[in-house]
């Protein structure tokens, strides 16, 4: 059972929303849709809401809820809705295959069929290729929806052939209204903008998670052997990035414009270290590099 908010009720990305309602409304649809954004901002979501409404049998602005294909979309049988989620391994040739053998399939009825592919940038550059024909010569009524994370990633030939919306982060108070939703109740979360790792981190709490304040503190005492410990318990963590985001973004609210000072080689030094970790595995390394970076220890 899929649970769909209606458009008007997803929180933030208004102006994606609104563009989305507009070719709704007008019945002027693209044969390609791309939602952008980091993890758990809420680009399925998005997508899933805009999917169900293309193929309400009444729905306007949004869908109606209780026609037909509203109610096989949320039982998961409606055959002109095909969903490929993110399973963690990249969508291999034959899943493509698969959709392409589905695309050129008549409709059995309504007059679109929505192809959902999530995480479209985890493609082989085989299956991305041979998408990419389908998406040159869709049938009509066929409308493609994905969701990326890093657009950096996806063939600039598919991206040429999409809409692409960026969504950003939420607002604090959009994000708390979420949260307060899911069950948590005082929340310190909010900057990280997004719902998954504001979880990640308030699921964590009884780890004794440091404070930004007093992270930021132990680079005064610039005790080196604390620091590698903090950088070796870290280091084992499944949060560690979400705790270090929060970091970075308490850092920039502090520094602002002025682009020195503690705070700032806080933000710049985990800016650092989140790009090594894409292509270095050893956390502990990475932090205590960038500990040392932060409390100045090389400059001196
Ligand atoms: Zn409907």
């Amino acid at each position: 059972m899929l649970e769909v908010k209606r458009l008007s009720e997803i929180l933030g990305h208004q102006e994606v929303i609104s563009y989305l309602l507009n070719d709704l409304k007008t019945g002027r649809l693209a044969h390609g849709y791309l939602f952008i954004g980091k993890g758990g901002i809420g680009k399925k979501t998005l997508a899933l809401s805009f999917a169900k409404s293309i193929l309400c049998q009444k729905g306007q602005e949004g869908f109606c809820g209780s026609c037909s294909s509203c109610r096989r979309f949320d039982m998961e049988t409606y055959s002109e809705f095909l969903g490929f989620f993110d399973t963690g391994e990249k969508v291999k040739i034959e899943t493509v295959r698969d959709i392409i053998e589905e695309e050129t399939l008549k409709r059995y009825e309504g007059s679109y069929r929505v192809i959902l592919i999530e995480n479209v940038e985890r493609m082989t550059t085989e299956a991305a290729n041979a998408l990419l024909k389908v998406l040159e010569e869709p049938n009509s009524g066929t409308i493609f929806l994905f969701t990326a994370t890093n657009k950096d990633d996806i063939l600039p030939t598919i991206l040429s052939r999409v809409e692409k919306y960026y969504l950003s982060p939420l607002k604090e108070e959009d994000l708390a209204k979420v949260l307060e939703n899911l069950g948590y109740g005082q929340v310190p979360y909010l900057k990280l903008g997004t719902i998954d790792e504001a979880r990640v981190l308030l699921d964590n709490q009884d780890d004794e998670l440091l404070s930004y304040q007093d992270f930021r503190d132990l680079f005064l005492e610039k005790d080196l052997e604390k620091l590698f410990k903090l950088a070796d318990k870290l280091s084992k963590k499944k949060y560690l990035k979400e705790l270090l985001s929060y970091y970075q973004i308490e850092a920039a609210l502090r520094f602002k414009d002025l682009k020195k000072g503690l705070d700032y080689r806080i933000f710049q030094s985990l800016d650092q270290a989140y790009g090594k970790f894409k292509i270095n595995v050893n956390e502990r390394h990475i932090l205590e590099y960038c500990f040392l970076n932060i409390g100045g220890i090389f400059s001196e």
